[in-house]
């Protein structure tokens, strides 16, 4: 027999719909918090019991709500923020859907009280009850803005509530977005209690030094000393916020924060282009640790792909992945020994070799792009040793005017491997190898880009079988393949022929290579992959033909490294992603001989 259709009532649907938007506390407390942001809060205080299982209230001072609006902001489908569908397309508040009062308030006992008035006697609260969650409202005093309250999460959905974990990972987790929140929004002052204890407070952020404070609040004290502040714009894209030093990095990709517009987002676009970003200076294995802030144009991103809103859709995420890709490369390119070399203590628990090294800020002049000393090395030429001689500088300096290098004047070579340097702040120390390897590759790099992708046409074309996708990829990049010396055409809906590959792919596994150009072509629009199997192969010959470990080298020779050191991209990490100099400064060093005490 079929069986009949009825309508769910209002408690089960809004039970069904808190499906997606209410997993645990910790997305409980996300809404309240961007519900009070979007209420122009500047003040945020959030209580907590039992991890929030037990007690979630969440208190603003924003605009608050209507007394008459109040029962409406409780039912599903209810909001102030959109009217119609050309106001979804250009949103810029946090919330749109209006769900997610409707959402909390069918899995818990919620109670909302607010007051639009500056008459602290004023104010009303409202409650649901039953399967229709009709809402009751009464007086209740309130300063102006909006508390919301909300008690024994999932006490009616027994089964969920067996999905969560111990207080503590779930204080965790909502600790977690409070620290987003205040990555986003340093003007609006946030506590947390809880268990009646205060945890976390961070206070409103409006100079340099607070928000430099509240960043240290999230990523620890010594990732400011250890970052570079990024800041780019174009075509109406805007990125500014800190990037870390590639020493400065983590085993896990847990300290990678990026907003689009004041949101929080995980997108693989986004994440790939700043992996990229930090490709070739990053040790094997390690993540970059950043909060990145992306203004777009409302219209050019859809955030609306989601329930919780934590994923987007760009209109042109080419664009988007070209932009972020630049900006942090650039960046990252500019981090070189610099003159006013950052001192300090070193990096503690984050780095995996601490140097604390100085960086050319971004926005400073960094000078052109390449030093003028990278001159015309060839692929396969064995770089001469440091044969180009410097006249001997002064082994110290003689008047204060005489201006030291970053990176100071050698003294000597210890064990075969490291060259000992004096510098205006005292010791410093260079890995020669690592030093020497980083410069070759470097100018090995800028060779190949002058020469521009050679294309070497194949007597034999290779046929390759694909999916339906791929070659429409091919179709659809047709020019991007040909820039990047790849002449590939299809020759059935699932089928390619190779016709011409780079060069320097010559018989090297050039099937597997146009598959991962193609997939990449696919999911971001754009491919790094030559030029990354290009610098592996300039990589492995810039190893070889660098300075190897016991080679004498004379105090000009060692000078000479220096010096190319302070010219060359990226030279505080070798192509491994491994330090390349260190840093003792006189303080340091008469802290270990107890001087000055
Ligand atoms: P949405 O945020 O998507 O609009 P919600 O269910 O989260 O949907 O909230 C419904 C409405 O209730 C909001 O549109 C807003 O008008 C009002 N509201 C909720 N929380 C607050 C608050 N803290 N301050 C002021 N208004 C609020
Ligand atoms: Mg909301």
């Amino acid at each position: 027999m079929n069986p009949r259709i009825q309508q769910l009532n209002n408690r089960l649907a809004n039970q069904i719909a808190a499906g997606e938007v209410v997993e645990r506390p910790a997305s409980v407390v996300k809404e309240l918090l961007e519900n009070s942001l979007d209420a122009g809060a500047t003040s945020i205080s959030l209580d907590l019991e039992q991890g929030g299982t037990r007690l979630i209230r969440v208190r603003d001072n924003g605009v608050g709500i209507h007394p008459n609006d109040l029962t409406l902001s409780l039912s599903r489908h209810a909001t102030s923020k959109i009217q119609e569908i050309d106001d979804l397309e250009s949103v810029s508040t946090l919330g749109f859907r209006g769900e997610a009062l409707a959402s909390i308030a069918s899995v818990t006992r919620l109670a909302i009280t607010s007051n639009t008035t500056g008459d602290p006697a004023e104010g009303f609260s409202a409650v649901t009850r039953g399967e229709n969650m009709a809402a009751e409202v009464s007086p209740a005093p309130h300063p102006r803005g909006t508390t919301v309250e909300v008690k024994d999460l999932f006490f009616n959905t027994p089964a969920r509530r067996k999905f969560l974990r111990t207080e503590k990972t779930e204080l965790q987790k909502i600790e977690d977005v409070v620290r987003k929140v205040s990555l986003s929004h340093p003007g609006v002052s946030l506590t947390v209690s809880h268990n009646g204890k205060v945890q976390r407070q961070y206070p409103q952020a409006v100079s340099e030094e607070e928000l430099n404070r509240r960043v240290a609040t999230v990523f620890g004290k010594t990732f400011i000393e250890n970052a570079i502040f990024v800041e780019s714009e174009n075509n109406g894209l805007k990125l500014s916020g800190w990037i870390g030093l590639p020493n400065y990095s983590r085993s896990q990709a847990d300290q990678q924060y990026f907003y689009v517009n004041g949101r929080i987002i995980k997108d693989k676009v986004v994440t790939h282009a700043v992996r990229q970003g930090y490709q070739d200076v990053l040790y094997h294995g390690r993540h970059p640790v950043y909060a990145l802030f992306l203004s777009i144009d409302p219209r050019l991103v859809d955030v609306n792909v989601h329930p919780t809103k934590h994923e987007v859709r760009f209109r042109e995420s080419r664009q988007v992945h070209d932009f972020l890709f630049r900006a942090i490369h650039r960046a990252l390119a500019d981090v070189r020994p610099a003159p006013d070399a950052a001192m300090g203590s070193s990096a503690g628990e984050h780095a995996f070799s601490a140097p604390t090294q100085g960086f050319m800020g971004f926005g400073r002049s960094a000078g052109p792009g390449f030093g003028s000393s990278s001159g015309a090395a060839q692929i396969g030429e064995q770089t001469a040793l440091y044969g180009k001689l410097l006249e001997s500088p002064p082994m110290l300096p003689e008047s204060d005017e005489e201006e030291i290098p970053p990176l100071g004047y050698a003294l000597a070579q210890l064990h075969g491997i490291y060259i000992l340097s004096q510098n205006q702040h005292g010791l410093v120390i260079v890995d020669m190898h690592a030093a020497h390897e980083r410069i070759t590759y470097e100018r090995m790099k800028k060779a190949t880009d002058d020469e521009g992708i050679k294309m070497q046409p194949l007597l034999v074309p290779i046929a390759l079988a694909v999916s339906e996708k791929e070659c429409d990829a091919v179709e659809r990049f047709q020019d991007e393949l040909l820039e990047l010396g790849m002449d590939i055409r299809c020759s059935s809906n699932e089928s390619l022929m190779v016709r011409a590959i780079p060069v320097m792919l010559r018989g090297d596994g050039a099937e597997a290579l146009v598959r991962d150009v193609l997939s990449d072509l696919v999911e971001y629009g754009s491919t790094a992959r030559l030029q990354q199997h290009r610098d592996e192969l300039l990589s492995t010959m810039a190893c070889h033909g660098s300075v190897r470990a016991n080679r004498r080298l004379s105090i000009p020779e060692m000078n000479a490294l220096l010096r190319d050191m302070e010219e060359t991209e990226r030279s505080g990490q070798c192509n491994h992603g491994r330090p390349t100099w260190t840093q003792q400064s006189i303080t340091e060093l008469d802290s270990l001989f107890l001087r000055g005490r």
